[in-house]
């Protein structure tokens, strides 16, 4: 009985915002079950929320959607957003999560690449990213995914796997 309920509290729900093609949030769905030791599913789609457009700019504020997704269940919520989003001080944002917390959020919009595959690891590694925060990463300046991003090329630059360091406290983190 207990298992059942330790597996049930490691669900990671997806929530999708905006149009974000099922097929790529599937084989991210994939790719990040390889990655954590969690059941990932799609829990949800949603139209762009209205209230979280910043109007002047045409971004979404990152706060926002990310207390928009918080309203869902799952051991961690990540939200993969088809629009840009941004944050007070910044000029955009590639992802956002709250640290130690819950939620997790990235956008696709800037990550998009005529190189499908190129585009597909980007999302893997925002994705991994945010997470990593949710579990009391930060930034970190080994060759990993914890490197802080600033444009998609720093995206491009840094290896879509947690090093050794940041491992062991995710697993630290978990158990
Ligand atoms: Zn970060
Ligand atoms: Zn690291």
């Amino acid at each position: 009985m207990g298992v059942a309920i330790l597996l049930l509290m490691e669900r990671v729900n997806i929530v999708v915002i905006g149009d974000v093609p099922p097929v790529e949030v599937e084989i991210l769905r994939n790719e990040l079950e390889k990655v954590f030791s969690y059941d990932f599913s799609v829990y949800a789609r949603l139209p762009l929320p209205e209230e979280c457009l910043m109007e002047s700019r045409g971004q979404y504020d990152a706060t926002c959607l990310l207390n928009r997704i918080m309203q869902y269940p799952g051991y961690r919520v990540l939200g993969v957003v088809s629009s840009d989003i941004s944050f007070p001080g910044y000029n955009f944002l590639l992802g956002l999560a709250a640290s130690g917390g819950r939620g997790a959020l990235i956008s696709v919009y800037r990550l998009r690449h005529g190189d499908r595959k190129r585009y597909l690891e980007r999302m893997k590694k925002e994705a991994m990213h945010e997470l990593g925060h949710t579990f009391g990463l930060k930034h970190c300046n080994n060759r990993c995914v914890m490197q802080f991003s600033n444009t998609v090329f720093d995206v491009d630059n840094k290896p879509p796997a947690f090093c050794e360091e940041c491992s062991i406290k995710i697993r630290e983190h978990l158990r």
